[in-house]
C-alpha cells in the first residue's frame, strides 16, 4: 500500500499539533510506524487520504455501531444542524433523549447530558464525593475513565494500593485520593473496605474492560462488588461509556443484573458526536446543580445536533434482533480467527464479550492487568501492521478493544479472515 499522503500529513501535523494528534493513542506509538489519515467512511469501510481502503474495526473507538454515516443518523444532524446548531437553552429533543435513557436503563431515574466521557466519569465522580462526604475513591488496575486527574493512577506492584500519578500534572495530592485494586479479584476489595471503606465515595468501573484489551468480569465479579459497595455506603459507579447500548440495550448492567447508584455514558450514546451522560439514582442525581449543591455544568451540554445523532442512533438499536446480530458476527469472528491462529501456530488469547474482543499475543489466560500486560506487544505491533497492508484497520495498540458494527457483514468477515491468515502466517514463519 501506499502511505504517501498519510506520511505527509502527519509530517506537517508534528509542526502544530503535540506529536501531530489530537489523542496520544492515534500516534501508532502502542503498534511503531505512523498513523493513517482518514478522509471517508461508508459503512463497514474506511478509505485513507491515499485511497487505500480498509474494512473498520476501531468504530472511532466504540462509538460507531451502526457503522460510518449511517443514512438516519446523517438525516437526523443534517435536519438538526439546519434548525440551529446550539441554543445553550433547554430543548425538546434532550428531554426525550433523557426520556430515553431512563426508559432503557432501569438504574439510571435522572440523567444529566454531557459533552464526553471524561465530563460524565469526572462528574460522577465529583457527585459521590458530594452526596457522601467522603473524598477517597477506587478504581481498578488498568481500567480507564477518560484523561481526569482523579483517574490517571494506577496500583503499584503487589498490595501496595496508595495511587501515584501516572501523568506530570496531577498533583500526588489529588493522585494520593485515588486508592486502587486489582480486577476481578474481589478478596482485595474486601482487605481494603474493611480497612478504610468509611472513607471511600466510590468505587468505578469498566464492567467489561476495554482498556487494558477486553478483560471479561469472572462469574460473580461485579455483583459481589456490587454488594461490598452496598454493605460499606460506596457508591458503586459503574462505567458503561464503552459498553453503555453496546453490550445490549440497557448496558452490561442489563448483561450481569446489576443495579449501580451512579453509570456513565458516552461513545454510542452520541451516534459518533461528543455526547455523553452521567446518571443514576433519584437521591444521588438530586444534589446536582441548580437541583443540589454540586456543581457541573457545560456551554455544549445536550448539543441539538449531537442529541439528534443520539436519539437517530438509539431508534436504530431498538430494531429487535440487532446485539443478537452482533453477537453471532462476534462469534463467527472470535472462531475464525481462533482457527486462524492455530493454523500458524502462533500463541493467542482471544478475549470477547458481544461485538468487543481483543487478541491478546499470550497462552493467557487474560483476566487483570498483571496478566494483560504479559502480552508480546512488538507482535501485536506486527500483526496490526500486516492486516493494515490486508486492508483491516484494528486498534493502534494491544491494550484497546476492537468493535464490531451492524454494518459488518459475511463479506467483510471474509475480508478479514482472509487477512488474519496471511498475518498469522506471516508471523509464524
Ligand atoms: N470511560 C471509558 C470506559 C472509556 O473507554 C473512555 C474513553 O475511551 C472514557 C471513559 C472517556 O471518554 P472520552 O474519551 O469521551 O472522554
Amino acid at each position: 500500500m501506499n502511505h504517501s499522503q498519510s506520511k505527509a500529513l502527519f509530517s506537517r501535523a508534528q509542526e502544530t499539533i503535540p506529536g501531530g494528534v489530537n489523542s496520544p493513542v492515534r500516534a501508532f506509538r502502542g503498534v511503531g510506524g505512523e498513523p493513517v489519515f482518514f478522509k471517508e467512511g461508508a459503512g463497514a469501510w474506511l478509505t485513507d487520504v491515499d485511497n487505500n481502503r480498509y474494512v473498520d474495526l476501531v468504530g472511532s473507538w466504540g462509538p460507531l455501531i451502526l457503522g460510518h454515516a449511517w443514512p438516519p443518523v446523517v438525516a437526523a444532524i443534517t435536519e438538526a444542524a439546519r434548525l440551529g446548531s446550539s441554543f445553550g437553552a433547554p430543548t425538546e429533543a434532550e428531554v426525550r433523549f433523557a426520556e430515553l435513557i431512563c426508559a432503557t436503563v432501569p438504574s439510571v431515574e435522572k440523567v444529566r447530558l454531557v459533552s464526553s466521557g471524561t465530563e460524565a466519569t469526572v462528574a460522577a465522580i465529583r457527585l459521590a464525593r458530594g452526596f457522601t462526604g467522603r473524598d477517597y475513591i477506587l478504581k481498578f488496575e488498568g481500567c480507564f475513565h477518560g484523561a481526569g486527574d482523579p483517574f490517571l493512577v494506577k496500583a503499584g506492584s503487589g498490595v501496595e494500593t496508595l495511587g501515584l500519578p501516572d501523568s506530570p500534572g496531577v498533583p500526588a495530592a489529588v493522585a494520593g485520593l485515588t486508592l486502587t485494586a486489582p480486577y476481578n479479584d474481589l478478596g482485595a476489595v474486601e482487605k481494603l473496605f474493611a480497612e478504610r471503606g468509611k472513607d471511600i465515595a466510590c468505587a468505578i468501573i469498566e464492567p467489561v474492560v476495554g482498556n487494558m484489551g477486553v478483560l471479561i468480569p469472572e462469574e460473580g465479579y461485579l455483583q459481589g462488588l456490587q454488594a461490598l459497595c452496598r454493605a460499606h455506603g460506596v457508591l458503586f459507579v459503574l462505567d458503561e461509556v464503552m459498553t453503555g447500548f453496546r453490550l445490549a440495550r440497557g448496558g452490561a448492567q442489563e448483561v450481569y443484573g446489576l443495579r449501580p447508584d451512579l453509570s456513565t455514558f458516552g461513545k454510542v450514546i452520541g451516534g459518533g458526536l461528543p455526547l455523553a451522560a452521567y446518571g443514576g439514582r433519584r437521591d444521588v442525581m438530586s444534589k446536582v446543580a441548580p437541583e443540589g449543591p454540586v456543581y457541573q455544568s457545560g456551554t455544549l451540554s445536550g448539543n441539538p445536533v449531537a442529541v439528534a445523532a443520539g436519539l437517530a442512533s438509539l431508534q436504530a438499536l431498538r430494531s429487535p434482533g440487532v446485539y443478537e446480530r452482533l453477537d453471532s458476527i462476534g462469534r463467527e469472528l472470535e472462531a475464525g480467527l481462533r482457527a486462524e491462529a492455530e493454523e500458524a501456530r502462533v500463541p493467542v488469547t482471544i478475549n470477547r464479550v458481544g461485538s468487543m474482543f481483543t487478541v491478546f499475543f499470550t497462552e493467557g489466560p487474560v483476566f487483570d492487568y498483571a496478566s494483560a500486560k504479559k502480552s508480546d506487544t512488538a507482535r501485536y505491533g506486527r500483526f496490526f501492521h500486516q492486516m493494515l497492508e490486508e486492508g483491516v484497520y484494528l486498534p493502534p495498540s494491544q491494550f484497546e478493544s476492537a468493535f464490531l458494527s451492524l454494518s459488518i457483514n459475511e463479506p467483510e468477515v471474509a475480508h478479514i479472515l482472509r487477512a488474519a491468515r496471511r498475518a498469522f502466517r506471516a508471523l509464524g514463519t
